[in-house]
């Protein structure tokens, strides 16, 4: 994996632990030579994901739409900075660059994001690796309502398998590196309930 894309939190959360795992992981990728992509802003995780990986040299890309410098204040140390007009265009570049993609605590917006993702690879658009951090347990309902999405026949167990989950760094890197995508699409023919 040459690049990995980051969402997570405008927000810091209330836990100090989500910041601390935010700095990590950027330090951990940029240390292994991953290169960073996140949404350009230096505001909540998103602004400590972003300071571990330069701390230790690596190289950031933020995606920002333009009407967001502002409210999300652009981080102004990023090895480069790519303006956009429209959320759509920052979450295809987004996407266009990066081999995989990891969630952090977040809100709305990073669900958002990771559930597209989520959903194109259910698609077989992409065959990237989606993983979550579950720092501090901070995702487990959210696991759960996908298990009950399986038992209740509104999602396949192979693309439930699609989301790789890890309270530790390490643990989910190496999930991610021999990740492979489910060969079965998403539709569920009469033959398959
Ligand atoms: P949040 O998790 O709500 O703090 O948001 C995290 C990031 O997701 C912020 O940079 C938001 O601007 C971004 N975001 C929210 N909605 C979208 C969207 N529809 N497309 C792309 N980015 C989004």
């Amino acid at each position: 994996m040459k690049r990995i894309t980051v969402f997570c939190g405008s927000s810091l959360g209330t836990e100090k632990i989500f910041e601390l795992k935010a700095r990590e992981l950027g330090k951990r990728l940029a240390l292994e030579n991953i290169e960073l992509v996140y949404g350009g802003a230096s505001i909540g995780l998103m602004g400590a994901v972003a300071d571990g990986a330069l701390s230790v040299g690596g190289n950031v890309i933020g995606v920002l739409p333009k009407f967001l410098r502002l409210k999300e204040i652009t981080h102004e140390k990023l090895t480069q900075l790519i303006l956009v007009d429209t959320m759509h265009e920052r979450k295809t570049i987004m996407d266009d660059l990066c081999d995989g993609v990891i969630s952090l605590p977040g809100g709305f917006g990073t669900l958002e994001e990771f559930f597209e993702m989520l959903t194109w690879g259910q698609l077989g658009l992409h065959k990237k690796p989606i993983g979550i951090l579950n720092v501090n347990g901070f995702y487990d309902e959210l696991i759960s309502l996908m298990d009950t999405m399986v038992k209740k026949g509104f999602l396949k167990d192979s693309n439930r398998q699609m989301v790789l989950v890890s309270d530790s760094i390490d643990h989910l890197l190496e999930k991610m590196k021999t990740y492979q995508a489910p060969s079965v699409g998403k539709w569920i023919t009469k033959e398959t309930i």
